[in-house]
């Protein structure tokens, strides 16, 4: 491993020192705090961290940065999408160095053994249970690290380095101006690289490519010690697993080297409904696994919507228009089939002819063919549209309480029977997506937990929760609702696994981890032992030396 000190490193034992005395003298101020993860619809813990900046300010607030340690105007990393945690750090890093990361973890894994501080990373902060705060720690910025620029390899494996508090989204205008694009995507890139490599970043480009953490070639990470590693494939692979869908618990990625391929110009975008789920889970299942499919492959589950064709007009047109004008979809269960193929201008003649060849296998319910022509750039950024018309009715910055859920194939029909059926009335609360993917050609070693089958279904439930409402479009009533389906898979034992993971107890943990518990449990106790990084996951407690957990 190679470390590298900090130009703080020669105050760095002193500083520890003066640490260690005010330590003494402010025991009884130690942090004491409840677990946080517990089942409330909303967990605020602001109260406590109010006496800590005092003791941090003159500890870790006499360290100098490149960047700079901020105290006040924090509430904003109390914060994430999901809305319903709020855990107040004591101090936000603005870092504008890779030593500046490695220093302030350096210097709070030396610290007093009572010290109970915490560091999280924050990419965007999309998290939706807290995954990204630190009660009464320090939350680093991520996005204002910008080192380095973002440099491109032209080759036959072109890549890209990025810092890893690089949107996606401004990767992509970045590569396409030379004419290439990452791989994988999530549907939405207005998330850092870090923050989408620390789960999957899992999109309908997976079932080819693999999640975004298989199109990665190299990272730098700054582990729970402080220490500064480059890993890959060949060089430092264990790290490189561990922190690949690792959930930040390893190390913070401070770069990644990404796979580039030649972007294409424009989109083919299709949907088509159907109102049998067999016929829709065996077409998509056929389409990722045909030859020349398309490049992108998803789903969503429609109940009880209405005029839900008339809103799709403004962006699609129906192949048979008459017929699709005759078309009710009120008070039935549909399954939309959303596929799309990726064409530059001069392919326009086969194209089609493809894209014809491959729907004619299909049995989607004939007038319901819908189809668009975008840019790649439109089509990849198409969630942000959706955020702009939220932002403006201030139906962006509610609670988000959402459930992910990696279905194995095999107990797919018995899920959708009960969950479709019985337990979801209609779909109005946000998009239910469902789609297949093939793991079998994934990278195996990386952290992600995923069913044992190989075909597994991502199922998302996406809902918005307005405030105050206790109609079903209320917190409670959601929540009620994903712990049905919850206890439903539970008791049926469908072998599913949650995406983006959130649990209240390391029992819990253990359970979704399985068999690869005390493979997860090692990599902690090499990489992070004293477990300061990430813990707004709720995996492992801070311990001041890491024979006080227990794998
Ligand atoms: P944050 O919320 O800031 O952080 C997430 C976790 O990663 C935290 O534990 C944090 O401490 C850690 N972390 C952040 N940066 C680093 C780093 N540099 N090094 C180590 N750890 C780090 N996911 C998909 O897979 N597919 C999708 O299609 C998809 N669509 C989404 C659409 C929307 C509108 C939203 C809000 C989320 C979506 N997600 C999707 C989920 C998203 O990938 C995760 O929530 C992701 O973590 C968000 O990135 P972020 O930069 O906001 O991370």
């Amino acid at each position: 491993m190679r470390h590298v000190y900090s130009k703080y490193h020669n105050s760095f034992k002193q500083k520890v020192l003066v640490f260690r005395v005010l330590l003494f003298f402010l025991h009884g101020f130690a942090i004491h705090r409840e677990h946080p993860f517990s089942n409330h619809n909303f967990v605020s813990t602001t109260e406590s961290p109010h006496l800590v900046p005092s003791i941090m300010q003159s500890t870790i607030g006499i360290l100098t940065f490149d960047g700079h340690l901020s105290f006040e105007n924090i509430d904003h990393a109390a914060k994430d999408f999901g809305n319903r945690y709020h855990l107040m750090p004591s101090a936000v890093l603005y870092p504008k160095s890779i030593s500046d990361i490695s220093s302030i973890i350096k210097y709070i894994f030396c610290m007093d053994k009572s010290s109970q501080l915490t560091v999280a990373a924050r990419g965007r902060g999309h998290s939706l249970e807290g995954q990204a705060q630190a009660y009464g720690g320090v939350v680093i910025n991520m996005e204002s690290l910008q080192m380095p620029e973002i440099s491109f390899h032209i080759g036959k494996c072109p890549y890209v380095d990025v810092s890893a508090g690089q949107l996606w989204i401004s990767i992509l205008h970045a590569s396409l101006e030379k004419g290439l694009a990452p791989k994988s995507w999530t549907d939405y890139l207005h998330l850092t690289v870090g923050g989408t490599l620390s789960n999957a970043g899992i999109s309908g480009q997976a079932f080819r490519h693999g999640p975004q953490i298989n199109n990665v070639y190299q990272l730098e990470v700054v582990t729970g010690r402080g220490e500064v590693v480059t890993c890959s494939k060949n060089n430092n692979t264990d790290l490189f697993h561990a922190v690949l869908g690792g959930l930040g618990q390893f190390g913070i990625i401070t770069k990644a080297r990404i796979a580039l391929e030649p972007a294409p110009k424009m989109v083919k975008w299709i949907r088509a409904l159907y109102s049998d789920f067999t016929l829709f889970t065996h077409d998509q299942e056929l389409l990722i696994s045909a030859e020349g499919s398309f490049d992108y492959i998803e789903g969503f589950v429609i109940i009880n919507r209405t005029g839900l064709l008339n809103n799709w007009r403004s962006s699609f047109n129906p192949k048979d228009p008459v017929q699709a004008n005759q078309f009710i979809s009120d008070g039935k269960i549909l399954f939309c089939l959303e596929v799309a193929k990726y064409f530059n201008p001069d392919e326009t003649d086969h194209i089609d002819k493809d894209i014809d060849t491959l729907l004619s296998g299909l049995s989607n319910i004939p007038s319901t063919l819908f189809l668009s022509e975008v840019s790649y750039v439109d089509f990849l950024d198409r969630v942000h549209v959706s955020e702009i018309k939220l932002q403006e009715k201030g139906l962006w910055e509610i609670p988000h309480p959402w459930l992910n859920l990696l279905i194995p194939r095999s107990k797919i029909h018995i899920f959708a029977q009960e969950v479709f059926g019985n337990i979801i009335n209609d779909t109005s609360n946000g998009p239910v997506l469902i789609y297949p993917i093939d793991k079998s050609r994934w990278e195996k070693e990386t952290s992600l937990i995923t069913p044992e089958e190989d075909v597994f279904y991502l199922v998302a439930f996406l809902s918005s929760a307005r405030p105050s409402s206790t109609g079903k479009d209320g917190l409670d009533h959601i929540l009620s609702q994903n712990n049905k389906i919850l206890k439903f898979c539970e008791k049926s034992d469908l072998g599913i696994k949650q995406y983006l993971p959130h649990y209240s107890s390391q029992e819990e943990w253990k359970a979704h981890f399985g068999i690869h518990w005390e493979a997860f449990f090692r990599r902690k106790l090499t990489y992070d032992p004293l477990a300061i990084l990430a813990p707004g996951q709720g995996i492992f407690q801070r311990v001041h030396s890491f024979d006080q957990q227990q794998p």
